[in-house]
């Protein structure tokens, strides 16, 4: 059992007001030990726990919405485990500190390139003896505002080969970092801005991993991010839902309600189709995807949740009618929620993985394939 089995963050966690930022909701998230309850012995090294992470995020996610609930998810999911492959006393303190609760952290990997061109990057790293210095610019990056530490993806020299590129934990007070917010009202409380990179230099200590193997680290954590969107889009959905059918339920229409026309019922049982498909998978897929980081299994979680949240937050928001358009209402979760088809990998880019795999996921189908 861990702390959030009964559904609830405790005391000191639901005694935030439901508009608290991303870096509030970590710090207390972290001081009531709910971040460590999210790994195999509590340890980022050992793993996640699937069942563990899919509470966390439906109670985040219920009691403070979409934009803290990614400052949660992204750091738990990848920024941690990443830090956590770092043998540096730096990076140990930072993952120390990142798990208590008592630092922000930042996964910066996209940059001012096209994010899912990831190997075009350019920002860069240049090592001389015990000397790092990294320049370059990384845009819409989820805690950017409030992080004490960057862990950015830079290039160490020009090209696509999969060894050019490592890991950097940038102090966000060294100087030549800057910061400013992104240009959205919509995702302001998870702090994602922009971070620009102006010749900062750093002591080696700052180098996460083995130099070089950034992007192969890179696609095991993504992942594991992947997951993490699958196990929330299952609490997004369901809480909507929820939310909907109370909504349908009490709108007089007629001699009686909306929720009691057919037209409605059918494709809100659609929905319910959908949503328990991806609870499913997630069923399915978790423990692959968390123990051996299976990047085909992660693209499926990450392609059928793009999918389902979309269907189901526009299905949702639209039987809302007007009233779906006031402030904090459910226009803005479905605009806030076409993230899931965006963030951590575009729905295109997975697609094309799968289709890179279509062999081996056809076999597995066949009557006695091998289970993932
Ligand atoms: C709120 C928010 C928080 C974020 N947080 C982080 C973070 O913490 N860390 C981080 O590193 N990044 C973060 N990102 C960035 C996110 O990962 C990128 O937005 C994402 O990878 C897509 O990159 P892009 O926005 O540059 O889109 P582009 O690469 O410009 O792509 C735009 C569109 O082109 C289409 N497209 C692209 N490739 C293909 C293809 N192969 N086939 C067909 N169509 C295609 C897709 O429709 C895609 O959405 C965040 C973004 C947002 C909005």
């Amino acid at each position: 059992m861990d702390s959030t089995s009964d559904g609830t963050l405790g005391s000191n966690v639901e005694a935030l007001p439901p508009e608290a930022s991303g870096a509030e909701v970590w710090s207390a998230l972290g001081a009531a030990g709910h971040l460590t309850a999210c790994y195999r012995d509590g340890d980022p090294r050992r793993g996640l726990r699937p069942a563990a992470l899919a509470r966390l995020l439906a109670a985040t996610d219920a009691r403070f919405g979409i934009p803290a609930t990614l400052s949660v998810s992204v750091p738990l999911a990848t920024t941690l485990p990443v830090l956590a492959t770092g043998t540096t006393t730096t990076a140990r303190q930072a993952l120390k500190d990142a798990l208590a609760g008592r630092v922000t952290t930042a996964l910066a990997a996209t940059d001012v390139t096209a994010g899912t061109d990831l190997t075009g990057l350019r920002t860069a790293v240049h090592l001389d003896g015990d000397t790092v210095e990294v320049t370059g610019e990384k845009q819409w990056i989820a805690n950017a505002t409030t992080a004490a530490w960057f862990l950015v993806l830079a290039r160490l020299r020009p090209g696509r080969h999969f060894t050019s590129f490592t890991w950097v934990l940038v102090p966000s007070d060294a100087p030549g970092v800057h910061v400013r917010p992104a240009e959205s009202a919509l995702y302001a409380a998870s702090g994602t801005g922009h971070v620009r990179f102006d010749g900062v230099r750093l002591t080696a200590g700052h180098l996460v991993d083995r130099v070089g193997m950034g992007l192969p680290s890179f696609a095991r954590h993504i992942a594991t991010e992947r997951l993490a969107g699958a196990l929330w889009g299952v609490a997004l959905c369901r809480r909507v839902l929820a939310d909907t059918r109370r909504h349908l339920a009490g709108r007089a229409h007629g001699e009686a309600t909306l929720w009691d026309n057919e037209a409605i019922r059918q494709r809100f049982a659609a929905c319910l189709v959908r949503t328990q498909e991806l609870h499913a998978l997630c069923e399915q897929l978790a423990e692959p995807v968390a123990r051996r980081h299976d990047t085909t299994a992660a693209a499926t979680l990450k392609a059928a949740a793009g999918a389902t949240v979309g269907q189901v937050l526009t299905d949702c928001a639209q039987w809302w009618g007007a009233a779906g358009f006031a402030d904090g209402s459910l226009q803005q979760t479905r605009a806030q929620a076409a993230l899931f088809g965006i963030g951590g990998g575009a729905t295109e880019v997975v697609l094309g993985t799968l289709a890179d795999s279509a062999d081996h996921i056809l076999a597995r189908l066949a009557p006695g394939g091998e289970t993932p």
